[in-house]
């Protein structure tokens, strides 16, 4: 059956229809809707944006309002556009695989040309871009948004083709998450040692591991089944959660909930046969760091796989060379302007940037704006003036019925942008969950990827 909005945007969502939308569904507060109306410029240049995901798409839509001339290339092979945080509600049984994704034709902008194809290398001191199937491309200004590269194959043991193989599973992938809900029903009947792990990269959404945990945990306890199931969460970092605002309530839930933690602990490989993990720990013994190695038994096992910039970011000579963000290869860009350190005709935002946030796409609704100004203000030939503070937001799903909205900036201070301020942030609510299971998943389709949000 079509949906209202379904109908809305069969007939091309116009930015009234939308408010009124949001108005309904309580997602105002959201909106900057006089922002995006009231900014325009006369600048000129080709713009060509690689990646239209969550940040690329949301980029093209703001560049295309406030420009009066735009001239916007949009590169990416993929057919469908998914609203990625669906994944750990698809995994949890809470949405269906097809509520997440949208035709990709359907969400980029109309105006922007979209060249469906893969970039296989950058010449940023040519401004010349190449991809797989089209050759050449030339830009004057470059927006880097394709994302991250997940290495499945940097797990000993696991290849993506594999994914699933030895009850091993992972929400990073819409497979994997449809694959993931089926093993936690079979889970709770069959019962056992459940083990889940993030992993020492950076990587999207570090509250996704957590989520899975807690809501398997939840649905175990909906079967009556709970006493027949072990939960054991191991994180690279050497805490849970490094937000202290939401910490102390995060570490009560796992207690609570009997769920062990241990920390400094990485993957190194699944052997998916015998079921069982193989763990590296480090700890710093006066300032030496000391590995040990251990393995340990699995039924049911949720893992992180290893995230990097994709690789042609790294092979051109465009990521971080030193820090924490060079192993991986995240773009060297301004924490704040997002501009690029030594090519000023390139912004990046999204979850390939080297910036020090979360990645998540909350994260990019708030640097949208920015970037698109900045990136402006380049064209103009004039400073970038605007400045992100870092805003990044994680709706950590508690259990079937409960968010703790995890807000906060680089600093890692509590910053609020939903409209929450009658209530305890410092605890999982009510309200929390029918946002993130009602509200952001609208606000991502009909909102931000129109620039509206
Ligand atoms: C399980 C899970 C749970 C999450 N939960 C949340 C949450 O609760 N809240 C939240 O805010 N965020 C969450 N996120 C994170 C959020 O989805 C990402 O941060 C966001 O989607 C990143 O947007 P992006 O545009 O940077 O990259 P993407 O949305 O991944 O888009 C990248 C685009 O680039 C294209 N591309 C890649 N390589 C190339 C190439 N070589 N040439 C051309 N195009 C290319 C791809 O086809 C894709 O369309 C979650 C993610 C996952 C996986």
């Amino acid at each position: 059956m079509k949906t209202q909005l379904d109908q809305m945007e069969e007939e091309g969502l116009s930015r009234r229809d939308f408010l009124k939308y949001a108005t309904a569904l309580g997602l105002l507060p959201f909106i900057n809707s006089q922002e995006s109306k009231a900014f325009s410029s006369k600048a000129k240049g080709k713009i060509v944006i690689i990646g239209g995901g969550a940040a690329g798409i949301s980029m093209a839509a703001r560049l295309k309002s406030w420009l009066k001339n735009p001239q916007i290339v949009l590169i990416d092979p993929s057919d469908r556009q998914y609203y990625q945080p669906g994944f750990t509600l698809i995994a949890s049984g809470v949405y269906n695989a097809d509520e997440v994704w949208k035709k990709q034709e359907n969400c980029i902008p109309q105006g922007i040309v979209w060249m469906k194809d893969t970039v296989t290398a950058i010449d940023p001191v040519t401004n010349e871009i190449r991809t797989a199937a089209n050759g050449k491309v030339s830009y004057d200004f470059l927006v880097l948004t394709p994302g991250l590269q997940i290495n499945w194959n940097k797990v000993e043991g696991i290849t993506y083709d594999t994914l699933g193989q030895g009850n091993a599973h992972s929400i990073y992938d819409y497979r994997g998450a449809q694959q993931t809900w089926k093993a936690i029903q079979e889970f709770a009947k069959t019962g056992g040692k459940g083990i889940y792990t993030d992993t020492y990269t950076k990587h999207k959404c570090g509250g996704a591991p957590k989520k899975i945990c807690l809501l398997t945990e939840h649905y175990t306890r909906k079967q009556q089944a709970r006493e027949k199931v072990n939960f054991h969460f191991y994180t690279a970092s050497k805490v849970l959660y490094d937000v202290p605002y939401f910490t102390p309530r995060l570490l009560d839930i796992y207690k609570e909930r009997n769920i062990p933690i241990q920390v400094n602990v990485r993957v190194k490989g699944v052997d998916t046969a015998a079921k069982q993990v193989h763990f590296e720990k480090i700890e710093t013994v006066n300032e030496e760091k000391i590995s040990t190695f251990f393995k340990e038994d699995y039924d049911f096992l949720h893992f992180t796989p290893p995230m990097s910039a994709p690789d042609f970011i790294r092979d051109a000579g465009l990521g971080w060379t030193e820090g924490k963000l060079a192993a991986d290869s995240w773009v060297m860009v301004d924490n704040e302007t997002l501009i690029h350190k030594t090519y000023p005709n390139i912004i990046s935002l999204g979850d390939c940037a080297g910036i020090s946030t979360s990645k998540t796409s909350a994260a990019i609704r708030m640097q949208v704006p920015i970037a698109a100004k900045n990136l402006i203000s380049v064209m103009e030939g004039k400073e970038p003036m605007e400045k992100y503070d870092g805003y990044a937001a994680c709706p950590i799903v508690t259990d079937y019925g409960h968010v703790l909205m995890c807000e906060f900036d680089f600093a890692k201070q509590r910053k609020s942008s939903f409209p929450f301020s009658l209530m305890d942030a410092s605890k999982e609510s009510r309200l929390a969950w029918l946002v993130k299971v009602y509200a952001l998943k609208p606000l991502y389709f009909y909102g931000m990827l129109k620039g509206y949000a």
